[in-house]
């Protein structure tokens, strides 16, 4: 294959429409993504950290596709209560107060906590980490310029009126009264799917976070968080707006009213409102109110390279509910390690004489598909690999099958080593794992609070081959069991060479 072929369209699946449309960016060579941040008042579980690693794939496909990217994050640091409804208490100021703490130190702690998962997993930083407590004021303004046509005074708030937009709830398709139960009553509001813009604090209590507003003291509605700083930092109508799938039955509805209503329009601030399915887990330990929830952490305490998770991830498509499992999470583990273990086969062949993938970064105005730029550089027999890989990826972020042609890259037989590692490298750029740095032994972690002697094990292991070797079958499964006692796994037969393993 000599001509560049025609890289694929970019397909991406719009939650408004429930279809597949082809992506036309707003803004010629651009793309503007808003993505709904964590609540920072816990840790982010696994989960949570699904819907970061499929922005942060789909960020990294629009990058290969040629955009300039522009990617926004928020973090809520006030306005998200406790039951997604206009009651219950402000999920920061409920941490605060049972942990007597500020609630900027709350905050803080959470944001950093969640930052170094994100570096852990390798999601690309975005252009701005939006603080919802840097953008009341502009809160307010946009609250102030809806409020005469939208929304309406109650004594605990200003309250939207979903009844002044058209169409209110299409994204989530719900028949007007669905959602209903789980919003709680307000006295007086309009319509059950009306919802609070600016939450006064109650009379004679004082909130650690509050404001002035026309509307009394008080703290901005989650929902209008997110349309104010994505309108602030993206302008209105921008690209894509992304979150769980859970966002798209009420969080989202509520932002597109409230866009609708500011720009005066039927447009929903956004073209593509695009949802990953949620991470389900049967253990029930992903309830941040289970004691030892499931955090990246927890997987790097057992001895699981955070990487494996990203990779668990990637062979799901992000649309699919996932299901956690350890074996899910193990198996992700060896196929990352096998992958580690060819790339660094191929290096050493190569012995340094590989060319680093480059290419231009994108000009204003113009997309410019890295698969076009670097197709004279590809080998002609991984030409059509990566042409494969270009069709998956922007068949709405096909990544199972984009981790298989990396794999295909990697064990092609009559090419040489150098220009695997250029494709490798190429198609890593988009998987995130980071291939060309990741050694073996970064990836066999020291499970936390086990105290593993080394030698014994290897010495139990030897006892255990000798008494094999003797057809001794009884005394090596004897050892076997005072291993797995002592929380190793043998592992007779493993394909990369690993002899034991630590139970998780
Ligand atoms: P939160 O911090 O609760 O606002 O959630 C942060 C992000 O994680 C949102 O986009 C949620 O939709 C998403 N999310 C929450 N639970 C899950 C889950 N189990 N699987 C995937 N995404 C989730
Ligand atoms: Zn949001």
């Amino acid at each position: 294959m000599t001509s560049p072929a025609e890289p694929a369209p970019l397909m991406l699946f719009n939650s408004l429409t429930r279809s597949l449309e082809a992506f036309e960016p707003v803004h010629p060579g651009e793309a503007r993504v808003y993505s709904c941040g964590p609540t920072v008042y816990n840790y982010a579980h696994l989960g949570n950290m699904r819907a970061y690693v499929f922005a942060d794939t789909l960020g990294r496909v629009l990058s290969f596709k040629g955009y300039r990217l522009r990617h926004i994050i928020n973090i809520t640091d006030v306005g998200h209560l406790t039951d997604d409804a206009d009651q219950g208490e402000d999920k920061l100021e409920k941490a605060a107060a049972e942990r007597a703490q500020s609630i900027w130190d709350i905050a803080r702690h959470y944001t950093e906590a969640f930052w170094e998962d994100i570096r852990a997993l390798n999601i690309r930083q975005p252009a701005e980490w939006s603080i919802a407590t840097d953008y009341v004021l502009r809160m307010i303004e946009f609250a102030r310029s809806i409020a005469d046509k939208h929304c309406y005074e109650l004594p605990s708030g200003l309250y939207f009126d979903v009844s002044t937009v058209s169409d209110y709830g299409s994204l989530a398709r719900a028949a007007t009264e669905a959602g209903e139960g789980r919003i709680e009553a307000v006295e007086g509001k309009r319509n059950a799917q009306d919802f609070a813009i600016w939450r006064r604090t109650p009379e004679g209590e004082t909130r650690q976070m509050e404001w002035e507003s026309p509307w009394g003291p008080g703290a901005p509605g989650w929902h209008l968080e997110c349309s104010v700083m994505s309108e602030a930092l993206l302008g209105f109508p921008f690209d894509i707006h992304t979150g769980g799938i859970d966002h798209r039955e009420i969080h989202h509805p509520n932002e597109i009213a409230q866009n609708q209503a500011f720009a005066c329009s039927h447009g929903s601030g956004a073209r593509f409102w695009m949802h990953n399915n949620f991470l389900i887990d049967r253990t029930g330990k992903m309830s941040k109110s289970s004691g030892e929830f499931l955090r990246l952490p927890l997987l790097v305490s057992k001895g699981i390279h955070p990487l494996a998770y990203r990779l668990m991830c990637l062979q799901a498509h992000y649309r699919s509910e996932l299901e956690f499992s350890w074996d899910n999470l193990l198996a992700a583990l060896t196929r990352l390690k096998r992958l580690v273990m060819a790339v660094e086969g191929l290096k050493k062949r190569a012995a340094g004489t590989w060319r680093t993938f480059w290419y231009s970064a994108p000009v204003p105005g113009a997309s410019n598909p890295i698969l076009t730029q670097v197709w004279d550089k590809l080998h002609p027999k991984l030409q059509p690999l990566l042409q494969e890989f270009d069709s998956a990826v922007s068949d709405d972020l096909k990544t199972p099958l984009a981790l298989t042609v990396l794999e295909n890259v990697v064990s092609i037989k009559k090419v040489p080593p150098e220009s695997k590692l250029y494709a490798v490298e190429l198609i890593d750029h988009v998987l995130g794992f980071g291939l060309m740095d990741l050694s073996r032994d970064a990836l066999r972690i020291r499970p936390q609070g086990r105290s593993i002697d080394e030698a014994a094990i290897q010495e139990m292991l030897e006892d255990r081959k000798e008494a094999k070797a003797e057809g001794n079958y009884s005394a090596a499964d004897a050892i076997r069991e005072s291993l797995a006692l002592l929380g190793v796994s043998v592992m007779d037969g493993d394909p990369l060479g690993w002899e034991w393993r630590i139970e998780v």
